[in-house]
């Protein structure tokens, strides 16, 4: 059998001794060779044939082999796998010219084994019993025929027909409830759907206006088209299930393990602590608020500027906006996959490339790439908002916080009002002003260290919140004395330059706006390098 299989290309998946499922993760997209499933089962493991790698699928029939044989009689010309203690069972090896059927099983009758699934064909039954085959050559047939015997033994079509086995009644109240938490799962990802649509008997099905899986096959950038759409499934007894119709979808869904819903969930970054998500975006108000104050020339390395000057104001500002709108979707700070197509759109910029260059403008200091173990070639690159930045934006929600709570009964508010509360509380905007430039509050090792003690207390009381991390304070620490920031080494220079200057004149040499210089000259005059005349 062996050549036979070489020969017919055949993928091989590892499984333990005795057993029928494959215990490590990806079986469906990496094949093992002939050699190494030789090694495998020379060493006590059982062996399976990774269906539709290659065309080469199973035909199971775990009871009446006989009716499946009488049904489609080309099968005793080809390999067949079976034990003695199983006399009515047997599976059929068969090669697919042209397009592969579904994988489907029907209970008791039949099952085709294609692509993402696996049927062991050397080893040993848990029962004990060894498993042997028959037959050394493999026939050909296609889909139609698998769907023609399908139709034979089950009365149904193979096409899209749902599992035959056991349908449970249909459970209204369970299918409302998980209709529930598909809404909040699409809209965590903000993942747009079409209308629900009766499926299958009191199920419900939507599908999705854009795949949501895309990001994350081989092209992540490439949405697919005419070969299918994404979809959810609420099934009647409130089962989710949701998948894609594309190939490549279907591939990723396989990679990640198999369940679509899982992966669905991952990638719109659903948490079912959904407070956490409703901070993580109040933080990105608050770095919203940041971008839109802070001359990135002051944030941008030096290095990474061009030759005559920080020339990219608007395109990094625009680019480090989108990456705040990616994060607000996606209701988190890290880990987010940013796609240059995706931040050109955004950004409204003209090419992936300028979005590139943008990005690597940002990188390392409002950006940072998500430390992973390992890549896998489908996976986006995943960034973090620096840490940095986002403990100085924690710093500034919980003033605003305190400042709110003293001012105001909190009882009533929504969380629009605390967010418009949030913004405009005057003690915030001072207070990241301060936060958020380059040159941070600075904080005392004993000021830090009193901090971590009074959150560890409120966890000890069992509160939920999280540990104080000492390397998001390092830049904080740091910072003993506030650094001026090149913006404001830029205008001394101009006032040296210049000697004593009107604004008009400052903002038309250092090319900035006016909001900009009078920040310029505040922090100048805080630092005791310029003398501010109030009128000119
Ligand atoms: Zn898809």
């Amino acid at each position: 059998m062996s050549t036979v299989l070489q020969e017919a290309g055949a993928g091989f998946v590892l499984i333990p001794p005795r057993s029928k499922a494959p215990t490590y993760k990806g079986w469906q997209r990496n094949p093992k060779p002939l050699a190494e499933a030789f090694q495998h089962a020379a060493n006590g493991g059982n062996v399976g044939l990774l269906g539709g790698h290659n065309g080469l699928i199973l035909l199971d029939a775990d009871a009446h082999a006989d009716k499946v044989l009488a049904a489609e009689p080309r099968l005793s010309r080809t390999v067949r796998i079976f034990r003695r203690n199983a006399p009515d069972r047997a599976k059929w090896i068969v090669r697919i010219a042209g397009e592969l059927p579904p994988s489907k099983k029907a209970h008791g009758i039949i099952e085709v084994l294609a692509t993402g699934t696996q049927g062991v064909i050397v080893g040993v039954h848990d029962s004990g019993a060894a498993i042997e085959y028959d037959g050394d050559t493999i026939i050909t047939l296609t889909a139609t025929d698998v769907a023609a015997l399908w139709r034979t033994l089950t009365g149904e079509e193979l096409g899209r027909t749902r599992r035959r086995d056991d349908a449970p009644p249909p459970d209204a109240e369970a299918v409302q409830r998980s209709m529930g938490l598909v809404a909040t799962v699409l809209e965590a990802g903000t993942i747009k759907a079409d209308a629900w649509q009766p499926y299958d008997n009191g199920g419900r099905l939507a599908e999705l206006t854009h795949c949501p899986f895309v990001e994350r096959t081989a092209e992540p950038n490439r949405q697919h088209g005419a070969e299918g759409k994404a979809f959810v499934i609420v099934h009647a007894d409130g089962r989710i299930g949701a998948g894609c119709h594309s190939a490549r979808c279907q591939h990723a869904i396989a990679a990640h393990g198999g369940s679509g819903w899982a992966l669905l969930k991952e990638i719109a970054g659903y948490k079912p602590h959904t407070d956490d998500m409703a901070h993580a975006r109040l933080l990105v108000e608050q770095l919203r608020g940041w971008v839109r104050r802070t001359d990135l020339a002051e944030q941008v390395p030096i290095v990474k500027q061009s030759d005559t000057g920080y020339r990219t104001r608007d395109t990094d500002t625009a680019v480090a906006d989108a990456i705040l709108d990616i994060a607000h979707e996606r209701g988190r700070l890290e880990r987010l996959p940013l796609s240059l197509r995706d931040l050109r759109a955004r950004a409204g910029l003209g090419s992936a490339n300028t979005a590139a260059c943008a990005l690597d403008r940002l990188l390392g200091w409002y950006v940072v790439k998500h430390p992973v173990s390992e890549r896998k070639a489908w996976e986006a690159e995943l960034y973090d908002l620096n840490p940095a930045i986002v403990a100085a934006a924690e710093d500034a929600l919980q003033l605003a916080y305190i400042a709110r709570s003293s001012a105001t009964d909190t009882r009533f508010l929504d969380q629009a009002n605390q967010r418009a509360i949030y913004a405009t509380a005057p003690l915030v905007t001072h207070r990241q002003h301060d936060a958020f430039t380059a040159s941070m509050t600075p904080i005392t090792e004993e000021e830090l260290q009193a901090r971590i003690d009074a959150r560890k207390a409120r966890i000890e009381a069992g509160e939920d919140v999280r540990p104080i991390e000492r390397s998001r304070y390092r830049r904080r620490l740091a910072a003993i004395l506030p650094s001026a920031g090149r913006g404001v080494l830029r205008m001394i220079d101009a006032l040296a330059t210049e000697g004593s200057s009107t604004k008009a004149k400052l903002i038309d040499l250092l090319n900035v706006s006016p909001s900009s210089l009078s920040r310029l000259v505040s922090r100048a005059v805080d630092l005791g390098l310029v003398e501010a005349d109030r009128h000119t």
